[in-house]
Parts: C-alpha cells; sequence; structure tokens
C-alpha cells in the first residue's frame, strides 16, 4: 500500500512551522492514542503509528529535508540495480518509522498527564544506557554548474571523533577493564522512594557515581583520557551524482560521530551548493541559456552553433523570419534526473542583436533594403481575451 503523504498525515502544508508541526501532532497523538479508542483499539492503533512515523520524519530538520527531496521511502529507484554510486550508501535516506515510546522526548508529559502515567520513566534507562547512535554530522560544500551537471569527486576533511585505537573505544587503560558501577548496578539510574501529599512516589535520577553511564574507568586510558575516543580529521572522498541540484544533499551512511555503547555510527549529510554560472541556468532537469543571433541570420535562417554544458557545441538551424526571444529545444541535453532515469532538455532564447557598428558597405546595403520595405511595421493586435 501507499505511503500517505507526511503533510497529509498531520493534516498541515508544507511550509508548517515546527510549532504548527507539534501542535497537529499532539492533537492527533491524543485523538489516536490506543488507550483512548477501546473500541477500535486495531485501527487507532494503526493512526497511531503513522502520525508518529510522520511526526518523527517532519519534527527533525534534517529527516524533513530528505523527505522533502527523496520521499517516504528515499531515492529507491534511483539508477536501478547496480547505481552510479558503487558502494550503494548514498542517498539510502530510509524513514525509521515508529519505535515504540521511547522517541516521545518531551511530549511524554502530556501522555502521563492525559493517561495517567507510564511513559516517563519506564524507557528512560535503557535510552541513556543502552546502545545509541552516533551524532549524525552536517556540512556544505560547493561545486561548479558543470560539476553539478556531469557528477563530481570531491575529498573534504571533516572533524569527528573516532574510537580510541589504544583502548578500543573503551576508555580503560589497556590490561585493565572497565567494571560495572555498583551504585546504580550498571544502569545508569538510582532509584528513590519520596513521600508526598499524594502518597509515595517513585523517582528516578542519574547515577552520580558514573554520570548515567553504568561503568566505573578505574585507570583511564592515558591516550583518550578515558573518554574512549579522540578527534579526528579524516579526508572522506563523496561522489557528487551528476543531475545533483542546489542545497541538495548527499548522505554517508556511518561516516558520522561514533555511537555509544556499540551503537551504529552517525552520518554524514553532505549539502552541495553549486555556483551561479555566466551563462547557463537551471530549471528543474532543462537547462535554459539566451543566444544571441544576428539579424541576417534571424531574417534568412541559417545554422547557429550552441554551447553545451559538457563543453561540446550543438549545431542547431535556424528557420527564417525567426523573432527574438523564440525559444530552441535541444532534447535530452540537460540534466540528468538523480531520482529516475529521465533527462532534461536544452533550452534556449534566441536574441537578435541590433548592431551597433556598421562599415560603410553595410550602411549602404541596409539603406538600399530600408528603401524596399516599409518604414514601420504595423502594430500588432491582440485578441480581446489575450
Ligand atoms: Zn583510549
Ligand atoms: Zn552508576
Amino acid at each position: 500500500m501507499a505511503k500517505r503523504d507526511y503533510y497529509e498525515v498531520l493534516g498541515v502544508n508544507k511550509n508548517a512551522t515546527d510549532e504548527e508541526l507539534k501542535k497537529a501532532y499532539r492533537k492527533l497523538a491524543k485523538k489516536y492514542h490506543p488507550d483512548a479508542n477501546p473500541d477500535n483499539k486495531k485501527e487507532a492503533e494503526a493512526k497511531f503509528k503513522e502520525v508518529n512515523e510522520a511526526y518523527e520524519t517532519l519534527s527533525d530538520p534534517q529527516k524533513r529535508r530528505m523527505y522533502d527531496q527523496f520521499g517516504a521511502d528515499g531515492p529507491q529507484g534511483f539508477g536501478g540495480g547496480q547505481g552510479p554510486f558503487g558502494q550503494g550508501g548514498y542517498y539510502s535516506y530510509t524513514s525509521s518509522g515508529f519505535n515504540g515510546f521511547d522517541d516521545f522526548g518531551d511530549l511524554g508529559d502530556i501522555f502521563s498527564s492525559f493517561f495517567g502515567g507510564g511513559f516517563g520513566g519506564r524507557n528512560s534507562s535503557r535510552r541513556q544506557n543502552g546502545p545509541r547512535k552516533g551524532a549524525d554530522l552536517n556540512v556544505t560544500i560547493d561545486i561548479t554548474f558543470e560539476q553539478s551537471f556531469s557528477g563530481v569527486e570531491k575529498e573534504i576533511v571533516i572533524t569527528r571523533n573516532e574510537d580510541c585505537t589504544t583502548c578500543h573505544g573503551t576508555g580503560a587503560k589497556p590490561g585493565t577493564s572497565v567494571t560495572k558501577c555498583t551504585v546504580c548496578n550498571g544502569t545508569g539510574q538510582v532509584k528513590q522512594v519520596q513521600n508526598t501529599i499524594l502518597g509515595q512516589m517513585q523517582t528516578t535520577r542519574t547515577c552520580s557515581a558514573c554520570h548515567g553511564t553504568g561503568e566505573i574507568i578505574k585507570e583511564p586510558c592515558p591516550e583518550c583520557g578515558g573518554r574512549g575516543k579522540v578527534r579526528k580529521q579524516p579526508k572522506i572522498k563523496i561522489k557528487i551524482p551528476a543531475g545533483i541540484d542546489n542545497e541538495q544533499t548527499v548522505v554517508l551512511r556511518g561516516e558520522g560521530e561514533p555511537g555509544e555503547k556499540g551503537g551504529p555510527k552517525g552520518d554524514l549529510y553532505i549539502t552541495v551548493r553549486i555556483k551561479r554560472h555566466s551563462i547557463f541556468t537551471r530549471k528543474g532537469n532543462n537547462v535554459l541559456c539566451e543566444i544571441p543571433i544576428s539579424i541576417t541570420q534571424a531574417t534568412l535562417g541559417g545554422e547557429i552553433e550552441v554551447p553545451m554544458v559538457d563543453g561540446t557545441k550543438e549545431k542547431y538551424k535556424i528557420s527564417e523570419g525567426t523573432q527574438t526571444g523564440t525559444k530552441f529545444t535541444i532534447r535530452n541535453k540537460g540534466f540528468k534526473s538523480i531520482n529516475s532515469n529521465s533527462t532534461g532538455d536544452f533550452v534556449f532564447t534566441v536574441i537578435v542583436q541590433t548592431p551597433k557598428r556598421l562599415s560603410k558597405e553595410q550602411r549602404e546595403l541596409l539603406v538600399e533594403l530600408a528603401k524596399t520595405m516599409n518604414e514601420q511595421p504595423p502594430i500588432k493586435k491582440r485578441g480581446i481575451f489575450g
């Protein structure tokens, strides 16, 4: 079944602000929460999941941008089986979907007040102490119009943490080991029972002995000082595919910050900015360009040479009586689509140049010509509805 558009699911428009998204989400999440729909739990649950998935994607600026660019399933049809990227990895945007109640964050509070608790602390220890994906990194690179047309390989230097090779990321001096925190028994959380006017309440707080990691490092690794990570500036090769447009993003999976507790590495998002070209512009996948022609070429017709983005030249016949501003299309000489196998066109507009300086001979010829023509052409009439 085709997925519904995330904006449609939340009932907001494409330009919705974060605040509007949150508001729409809160409203729908309350409406479809399975506990609030005991009579049709199944249907409500499905709706609830859908709403969560939509919000999870749209509330994250990065994911939202990727969603706007590639849609919910990411650009999987791109380039067919093998694809131009060899290892895969690129553009592999996927929505991670609904992850249970872990992801509520600050929204947990509305559920605990609305449904009588059960959301807040239950998963928080797991969230803090289990494997966590490393942070994503963002970089922006500038490329030329020609490079966006033909694709380009770039090498960039990024700064990120990498697992310390001396302690293999544990933070413990080689030969020693990391021990479980005895204060919290490795959970990173300490439970406390408080007496309040409403009766006994159990709260949890972060363990101060291990700062929530659940582990104690007695002898820290001398290389990284017990952090388990060191700052590095690796060189990264990136392939920018042909057809990429301004402000589009390439994703390199697993090139972000290292994960915690065996969690996967984060991703590297490379946003591409394309420099202005002196003669070409882009509209969709079409290349636009203006080609000046002389009055004689316009009047008599003739073959002109049109420069293509790849540096080649195309010969193109224009017919006699061509007006200034006429558009001509050379098929399939535009940008490759990065999401399909289609290719845009090269569309050029001819601009008839009125000569500013004439030789004596040219002037005499033109004067002769002028004698044979009406001095002023009749004014063109427009249709009533035009
Ligand atoms: Zn180390
Ligand atoms: Zn502890």
